[in-house]
């Protein structure tokens, strides 16, 4: 299996892995609002706004999920018993899969 991936998203052609096993984690860049009106009377005036594009891609890990025991997952408290905690897989350890990646 390739480790080079076409992002889906932003068209960024990137290793999932540095040449010495280091995970490279991509994140789509910011992009210009089209829709941002300025206003230069404000302060910090900038005359743009970046914002997500469509199908915004980010490959770094959420901080809220733990690895037990080789899984990735979520800790949460049971919604009908407060006392119970439920470990659940992690569907995706992306923050964000967006419009996903291709493989090369
Ligand atoms: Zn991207």
């Amino acid at each position: 299996m390739s480790n080079l991936y076409k992002c889906n998203a932003c068209g960024t052609i990137y290793y999932a892995a540095y040449p010495d096993g280091m995970a490279f984690f991509h994140v789509c860049t910011l992009v210009e609002n089209p829709n941002y009106q300025p206003d230069p009377g404000k302060p910090n005036y900038d005359g743009r706004e970046l914002v997500e594009r469509e199908g915004h891609r980010d490959e770094n890990l959420p901080a809220d999920l733990q690895c037990v025991d080789g899984v990735f997952g979520r800790y949460s408290r049971d919604v009908n018993d407060p006392a119970i905690v439920n470990f659940t897989k992690a569907v995706s350890l992306c923050k964000a899969e967006g419009k996903g990646r291709t493989a090369l």
